[in-house]
C-alpha cells in the first residue's frame, strides 16, 4: 500500500515556529508533500507566550494568510493540499476558547494535553457547545489529538477515551517528535484504535522547515500496529 505524504502538524511564526507560512508552502512543494496543515498554537495557559493568536485581528490575519496560500495552490494547479488548522491547548480557559475559536473557519483542529479524565469532560463540553452554535455541521472541521500519550489512560478509563474518540470522530496522531508514546507498553491502546476504526494521522510537530518531511518513522509505526486501514480512513476524509 502506498500512501500520500502528509504532515498535519506544523507551526509557523504566528506561534513558536521559525518560518513564515509562505516559506513552509514553498518547502512543502519542493519536498512533494501531498497534504499539510498549519496548526499554530492557541493558548492562554502558562505557555501563552508561544502564540500570537490572542485576539480576533491576529486570528483573521493568520486565516487570511493561509487562505491566500490555498488560493495560490489552487490557481497554479499544485498537487499540495493545504489545511487551515490550529492546535488548541486544553489547559487554556474555557471562556478563551469559546470566545475566539469559530470552528467553521478551520479545516482541522488539534487538541494538546488531553491527559486526564477531566480533560475529556472539558473537551466534550466545548465540542457540544460548538455543535450547538455552529451550522452547518457537515462543514465541521476534522478533529485530532496532538502528540497524545496513551500511557495516561492505559491503566484506567481506556474504554471511556476510545468511546469519546469514536463518538466525536477524533483522530490519533503519530508524531515523529514523541516516539516513546508508541512503545509496546501501549499496545492495547493501538489494538483498540484498530478494533474501533479510529482514524490515525501523521504530524511532525514541525517548528523548522528542516523537519517538514519527518514522516517515515510515523508511517513505520502505523504499519507496525497494522493501522493502515485507520490511516486510509483519515486520508479519505482529507480528500473531501
Ligand atoms: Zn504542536
Amino acid at each position: 500500500m502506498t500512501f500520500p505524504r502528509i504532515n498535519l502538524h506544523i507551526h509557523s511564526s504566528f506561534s513558536d515556529g521559525k518560518n513564515s507560512i509562505e516559506q513552509i508552502i514553498k518547502k512543502s512543494l519542493k519536498l512533494k508533500l501531498d497534504y499539510i496543515a498549519i496548526t499554530d498554537h492557541f493558548t492562554d495557559s502558562w505557555k501563552s507566550w508561544v502564540s500570537k493568536l490572542k485576539d480576533n485581528i491576529k486570528i483573521e490575519e493568520y486565516l487570511n494568510t493561509i487562505s491566500n496560500c490555498q488560493n495560490y495552490l489552487n490557481k497554479n494547479d499544485k498537487e499540495l493540499t493545504l489545511f487551515k488548522g490550529i492546535e488548541i491547548d486544553l489547559s487554556s480557559s474555557e471562556g478563551f476558547i469559546k470566545k475566539y475559536i469559530e470552528p467553521e473557519k478551520f479545516n482541522l483542529m488539534l487538541f494538546e494535553y488531553l491527559d486526564t479524565f477531566e480533560a475529556i469532560g472539558f473537551l466534550r463540553d466545548i465540542i457540544q457547545f460548538w455543535k450547538r452554535c455552529f451550522k452547518p455541521l457537515n462543514e465541521f472541521p476534522i478533529l485530532g489529538l496532538a502528540h497524545f500519550d496513551p500511557s495516561y489512560f492505559i491503566h484506567g478509563n481506556l474504554d471511556i477515551l476510545i468511546n469519546f474518540l469514536k463518538e466525536n470522530n477524533i483522530y490519533f496522531e503519530f508524531n515523529s517528535s514523541y516516539s516513546t508514546y508508541y512503545s509496546l507498553q501501549n499496545k492495547l491502546f493501538f489494538e483498540k484504535l484498530k478494533e474501533n476504526n479510529i482514524p490515525v494521522a501523521i504530524g511532525c510537530d514541525t517548528h523548522n522547515i528542516k523537519n517538514l518531511d519527518n514522516i517515515d518513522e510515523p508511517l513505520d509505526m502505523i504499519k507496525y500496529y497494522n493501522l493502515e486501514n485507520n490511516f486510509q480512513i483519515l486520508i479519505n476524509k482529507l480528500k473531501l
